[in-house]
């Protein structure tokens, strides 16, 4: 396949594995079996361990997670086979130029939105979680000059060159979960991607929120490629299997759940490409409705639909034209966003 995975030693390391015997979300033990594979399954040089992942759909809040996931003390051998392994080819000194006037566009969505929900002012504290090469940085001070934003990030190109530019104050960030920082009280706390990733998202969800003032704003996006795929025919529609690194394929109402598990309401939520945003403020008093017969009746369906499509293509690249007048057929409206 062409893939330097590093040495065997790391592979090894990184598929140290445990499987969950309950949701790491809402800690429900009511599953069904979603599907075993990942992306990394046809990969026969890999270790066995890491080319499955047993997915599961809680039937109590309707998140799909992987049972079968690292152990912490794996995370970070797992973190250095990511660049290789998902062909992401970012991690070099100077970021690239591409790489930067992306993420200063993501940077200026991130300030609008925050600016939409009434979050901003100047003096403010920020951290950013998987901060990139700093864009938050300059992005907010622009509008607010006495802004401060701390940056963590995975990687070391990008804290060195956030730091270097003055973009942010950047920290390395360990692959292995949240920790909490010192000089915390945040007013806005930044989290890029960490949920969908996360070995354990309600610990590092705790963690975060001791980092949180407690009138403070939380603005968090997170992939929901997978839900797009459940949608058929929606743009992001692909019967390719699920990135490995994937262990919490939320929907927007599963994320929702999770959220107000933790006394977090959802005052916005937006969408750009194929990210969920959502602006969360403290409230003892969240709810969101439980998930009924069928919610999971739905979900089950689309499943089954998805895993039918992927098992007709043999995961080949597929021309969608003919296959949308199929899907049209056979689609639904999709859930209803949280407002
Ligand atoms: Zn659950």
């Amino acid at each position: 396949m062409g893939i330097d995975i590093g040495s065997d030693d790391i592979a090894r390391a990184a598929a140290a594995m445990t499987q969950l015997d309950s949701c790491p979300a809402c800690a429900g033990t009511i599953f069904r079996d979603a599907f075993t594979d990942n992306d990394l399954t046809r990969l026969s040089q890999l270790p066995d361990a890491l080319r499955r992942s047993d997915y599961r759909l809680c039937c109590s809040c309707m998140l799909v997670f992987a049972a079968w996931r690292q152990v912490p003390e794996a995370a970070v051998a797992y973190y250095d086979l990511f660049p290789d392994l998902e062909h992401r080819h970012y991690a070099v000194y100077p970021p690239p130029d591409e790489y930067r006037a992306n993420k200063a566009r993501v940077a200026q969505w991130i300030v609008g939105e925050l600016e939409t929900a009434g979050a901003l002012r100047d003096n403010q504290r920020v951290l950013h979680i998987r901060s990139d090469c700093g864009s938050l940085g300059p992005a907010l001070r622009d509008r607010y000059p006495g802004t401060t934003v701390v940056g963590q990030d995975y990687f070391d190109s990008n804290v060195r060159f956030a730091n270097e530019a003055g973009n942010v104050d950047a920290r390395l960030l360990k692959p292995t979960g949240a920790e909490l920082l010192e000089d915390s009280a945040f007013d806005i706390v930044v989290i890029n991607h960490m949920f969908t990733h996360a070995l354990d998202p309600r610990s590092d969800l705790d963690i975060y929120l001791k980092m949180l003032k407690p009138d403070g704003t939380i603005f968090t996006y997170n992939e929901i490629d997978f839900y797009e795929a459940l949608r058929f025919g929606g743009r992001h529609f692909r019967t390719k299997p699920v990135n490995n690194y994937h262990k919490q394929l939320f929907t927007p109402r599963s994320l929702q759940r999770f959220f107000a598990a933790a006394g977090l309401e959802m005052t916005g939520a937006g969408r750009r490409r194929n990210t969920l945003s959502a602006c969360l403020k403290h409230n003892p008093a969240v709810w969101v409705k439980p998930a009924g017969q069928d919610e999971l009746d739905d979900m089950t369906r689309r499943l089954d639909a998805w895993l039918e499509m992927r098992s007709s293509f043999k995961g080949k690249v597929v021309s969608w034209s003919p296959v949308r007048a199929v899907l049209k057929a056979i689609a639904s409206p999709p859930p209803v966003l949280p407002s």
